[in-house]
């Protein structure tokens, strides 16, 4: 996650600069941020913050007075948002920001087997960032996520749609109010870290260590850190939630989510805002600045980054389809300075499909985004996966076909095992089976999502809020199924 940053942390002016910078004509340049832009340091200042203030004014989704939670990794992007929240609290008030800002950090330590005493040192250093901001922080260790409710996978129901022009009405009513006081960003509070007990860790390891490849293992991982996110947010009553992915993170993960099978999501997982949590909207303000642009301005301006070790840190570059996804598109950035933004434009294209995912049941049970298996009839990826799953799952000619495991669960289970489906599902009787076979979990999820299950050597190392919902969705299909079946025989009797 860090090398898309660190490449640019070499010499800041390894172009030759013209004299002049091309805005005001005066300054000599100090940054070439394109072939043929070449800004002086006011002037590059400007335009950066003009940038961030454009990117959020375009949108009109954060509403003055809101409360926006700004998740910051202590890399150089989230740092950067950071810092560009503050300039804009801190500018006049005509052209000053309206939102009140909290800061969030997952400490992930603990998934990349950090010691304690590495763990303590980092959260230091970035306590003493955040503190410099005044804005209330959140130190959050992922081991948390273990302890979550099953309601973080549930899309909650959001804010009506705003009208046409309530963003305008809003934004005046606010300088009408308060909006010359200016705003005070929140009380900020030390709250002392939660500790974390060892086995808490333990755990936790334990489940990243059950995915069998890292790249399963890097895919593990942004999901429970976004549910512990989304979580945080909920609980502190932040309704937004700003991630600090630049355009270049986000081109690599673009390309990597098509590897991956995620191509339904890619404008949930790409685009300025995502929507998938209901209540809860993401947000992503640095899509719009390269990373060499992000490196150059924190080095220029002095923005604080702590550097923290991801899973992929010191692997090589074929260790991960993410992590080789990123080399291939930093090498072809090298000598094509025009690829990050060319596959990033695409991204601005996307769009959702809407209302396919109206109840719970039709959403992926770990990425939350709306099931993408049930278009898998025609010519796809999921469909040839099912059709070779199929097939070498077909025994001796004289057995009777049967349908496999990703088929609707209820519709081939003939009874309930104690209290659960019994799972058996291809082979005579399941009243026989088991109670202990494990429910057909992956009939929840997307496709991706299934990929990333499979990959795994345990559901059952599966946090207990993903466990739990997966067992009362499994027995509510069930349920459905048995009523579905008087409806019919109702239908039946009325003909
Ligand atoms: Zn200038
Ligand atoms: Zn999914």
């Amino acid at each position: 996650m860090c090398q898309v940053e660190e490449e640019y942390h070499g010499p800041l002016l390894r172009e030759e600069l013209p004299r002049q910078c091309v805005k005001c004509k005066e300054a000599s340049a100090a940054v070439v941020i394109r072939a043929g832009d070449a800004y002086c340091r006011g002037c590059f200042k400007e335009y950066f913050i003009h940038k961030f203030r454009a990117m959020l004014g375009k949108n009109r989704l954060i509403f003055p007075g809101e409360k926006v939670l700004l998740a910051v990794s202590g890399g150089p992007s989230s740092c950067s948002m950071l810092s560009q929240v503050q300039e804009g609290l801190s500018q006049n008030a005509h052209k000053k920001l309206r939102f009140l800002p909290g800061i969030v950090y997952i400490d992930e330590g603990g998934a990349v087997g950090q010691s304690v005493e590495h763990r303590r040192r980092t959260v230091e250093e970035l306590r003493a960032v955040f503190r410099a901001t005044g804005f209330p922080f959140l130190m959050v260790p992922l081991e948390q996520v273990l302890d979550l409710p099953s309601s973080v996978v549930l899309s909650a129901p959001g804010a009506p749609e705003q009208e046409a022009g309530a963003y305008k009405a809003a934004v005046d009513h606010f300088l009408l109010s308060n909006g010359s006081s200016g705003v005070t960003a929140g009380q900020q509070q030390e709250t002392p870290p939660p500790e974390v007990q060892e086995a808490h860790t333990h755990s936790l390891q334990r489940l990243l260590g059950s995915a069998r490849t890292l790249t399963a293992r890097e895919e593990l991982l942004n999901i429970l850190r976004q549910h512990l996110l989304v979580h945080t947010a909920r609980s502190a009553g932040y309704s937004k939630l700003m991630l600090g992915d630049s355009c270049t993170r986000l081109a690599v993960k673009l390309l990597s989510s098509i590897s991956l099978g995620r191509g339904a999501q890619l404008a949930h997982d790409t685009g300025f805002s995502d929507s998938r949590y209901g209540d809860t909207i993401l947000v992503r303000p640095m899509r719009d600045y390269s990373a060499k642009e992000i490196a150059y301005y924190n080095r220029m301006f002095s923005v604080p980054s702590v550097f923290t070790a991801g899973l992929d840190t010191k692997t090589a570059d074929k260790s991960s389809i993410q992590h080789l996804t990123e080399s291939f598109v930093i090498k072809l950035q090298a000598d094509f300075p025009s690829t990050v933004s060319t596959i990033y434009r695409t991204s601005e294209k996307l769009q959702s499909c809407k209302g396919s995912a109206s109840a719970e049941g039709d959403r992926c049970l770990l990425c939350v985004c709306a099931l993408d298996t049930a278009a898998g009839e025609n010519a796809s990826a999921f469909s040839a996966t099912l059709i070779s799953e199929q097939l070498s799952q077909t025994k001796s000619p004289g057995e009777s076909r049967q349908a496999p495991e990703w088929t609707a669960p209820a519709s081939q289970c003939c009874s309930i095992v104690g209290g659960e489906l019994c799972g058996n599902r291809g082979g005579g009787c399941c009243s026989s089976a088991k109670a202990s076979e494990s429910p057909p979990l992956r009939s929840l999820l997307c496709y991706s999502c299934q990929l990333t299950i499979k990959d795994m050597s345990s559901e059952e190392v599966l946090p207990q809020y993903i466990l739990s919902e997966a067992e009362r969705r499994l027995r509510r299909s069930q349920l459905r199924e048995e009523i579905r079946d008087f409806l019919l025989e109702d239908e039946a009797d009325e003909g």
